[in-house]
């Protein structure tokens, strides 16, 4: 299901937490701040190309909004933003270093609250921080 214009719904979240979502039939919108979704949307448009989240054909990753369980199971911890709202996005051909410093540039329009460059994506968090929380990781 469409979430907008270029993300449907498997893509933002796990697929344990999408079931969930869809079993009690509840909109989807409930669970990803609407600020999230307009950043994806922009950065999509700027770059021109596709934002990969949680692609159905590479291992899955849960690299979108996920439940507690699956959280621990990447290794994470409950405090983790992934059970708020976060995403770890990579974007084909492009230089994930200049794409982190466009997003660093434009997070206060888009409330982020964490963003943090790994080698192949970059994470994005909507902690509640006015000044968003910055770090290199492998
Ligand atoms: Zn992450």
């Amino acid at each position: 299901m469409k979430v907008s214009n270029h993300f449907s719904d498997w893509e933002l979240f796990s697929p344990k937490l999408l079931e969930a979502i869809h079993d009690k039939d509840l909109p989807c919108e409930w669970f990803v701040q609407e600020d999230a979704i307009d950043f994806l949307e922009d950065l999509r448009e700027f770059y021109g190309s596709p934002v990969s989240i949680n692609q159905p054909t590479k291992e899955l990753l849960h690299r979108g909004i996920c439940t507690d369980s699956e959280n621990l199971k990447q290794g994470r911890t409950l405090t983790s933003q992934h059970n708020f709202c976060a995403f770890d996005i990579s974007l084909y051909d492009e230089d994930l270093t200049l794409v982190y410093q466009w997003i660093k540039k434009n997070a206060a329009s888009y409330r982020i609250g964490g963003i943090g460059l790994y080698k192949t994506f970059i994470h994005v968090d909507w902690r509640n921080k006015s000044v968003p929380a910055l770090w290199n990781g492998e």
